[in-house]
């Protein structure tokens, strides 16, 4: 009888342990993961560093954290305008940057980030996820052993803090400008002289006088930066960055190495970010713009006479890229005609919305 009773409870006990085996072996399955994120941002921008941190603390909690990216501010592992390059040789197995700075390697880095009169938010991450534009960058980037995620979007940019007002084009004529590749390439054709110096270093810059005015995103990162204190004039809109976005570069190898379950966690967590990002600038943006005009800072739009001699600058930049740079090419053509059909539709519902909620009539006393 004893021994009947103990067969019993025993098949019992195996039938159990059958059951709850499979979540066992699959927990215990998960390897241990540990990479290095290289920023190219500093700590203290909360939303363009944070985007990375988002990625990080989401990956770690979705896998027990069996999974841990560490993220390091621009200038721990490597100055934070070559996170490429730390990516492409395996110094860190990703980075968080914003793809145009590797502008001078190629040009066609910039259409995974902005490029002048482009594209908006909307517009890039419907170019990205429906419209065949990860796909198409994806291609690109194999050159350089990487695999892109897009990871945050500043929305539209300001254009930047200028020690002097400027009122027509030939008040940019020998202006030293710390602004980024394309749109550097464009403002050079009239006169500019465009500097490219990483986040953290601009201000040092501009209080010295090494530029006259410098760029970078909007109010609520700007203000942090302190360029109100030397440089009072403040223009928009910043029509290089329509809607800039960031991307998260991933060693080719590593992603390979990954388990399927983790790639798709960081592909997910990427889209987090990128959805955050954005939400955290237009949340933040309206109260920094207001303290920053009760600093005194002299909000100024350019001129007409500006943006249509940069329009037909840039347009002329897309031409001749495109003569000398098939990788550039392809993907404008493909970006150009996308972007076309974009705003064909953006004509009606939200121009017409935005036209009157953005300045309702005021109602008849
Ligand atoms: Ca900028």
């Amino acid at each position: 009888m004893e021994r009947r009773k103990f067969l019993k409870s025993a098949g019992l006990g195996i039938a159990a342990s059958a059951v709850a085996a499979p979540a066992i072996a699959q927990t215990t399955t998960m390897p241990e993961v540990k990479w290095r994120l290289a920023s190219s941002f500093p700590k203290a921008l909360d939303t363009i560093f944070g985007a990375a941190e988002v990625v990080s603390k989401r990956v770690e909690a979705a896998t027990d954290g069996k999974f841990q990216i560490r993220v390091f501010a621009g200038g721990e592992i490597v100055p934070g305008l070559q996170v490429l390059d730390a990516v492409q040789n395996g110094t860190v197995e990703c980075g968080h940057t914003a793809p145009y700075y590797y502008f001078g390697k190629d040009p066609t880095f910039a259409f995974d980030c902005a490029v002048p009169f482009g594209m908006t938010v909307r517009n890039q991450n419907a170019w990205m996820y429906v419209g065949g534009g990860i796909e198409l960058m994806r291609d690109f980037y194999k050159a350089y052993n990487t695999v892109q995620f897009p990871c945050g979007n500043t929305g539209a940019q300001m254009g930047g803090w200028f020690r002097k007002e400027i009122k027509t084009v030939k008040d940019l004529q020998g202006l030293k400008m710390r602004i980024g590749g394309f749109a550097g390439a464009v403002m050079s054709k009239l006169g500019l002289v465009p500097q490219q110096i990483a986040g953290g270093d601009i201000y040092p810059a501009l209080e010295k006088g090494t530029i006259d005015a410098a760029e970078w995103v909007g109010p609520y990162d700007d203000e942090k930066l302190g360029f109100y204190k030397v440089a009072p004039y403040y223009y928009y809109p910043g029509w290089w960055e329509g809607g800039p976005q960031l991307s998260l570069l991933v060693n080719l190898n590593e992603w390979n190495k990954l388990p399927k379950t983790y790639q798709s966690i960081l592909e997910s967590a990427c889209a987090e970010a990128n959805v955050f990002m954005m939400a955290k600038y237009d949340a933040q943006n309206p109260a920094a713009l207001k303290r920053l005009v009760g600093n005194g800072v002299k909000l100024r739009r350019f001129s007409d006479d500006i943006l249509t001699a940069c329009h037909k600058a840039a347009m002329e930049v897309f031409e001749e890229t495109s003569a000398k740079n098939e990788n550039f090419k392809k993907v404008y053509t493909h970006w150009r005609a996308f972007l076309d059909e974009q705003r064909l539709w953006f004509r009606v519902a939200d121009k017409a919305y935005d036209d009157f909620t953005l300045n309702p009539p005021k109602a008849k006393k």
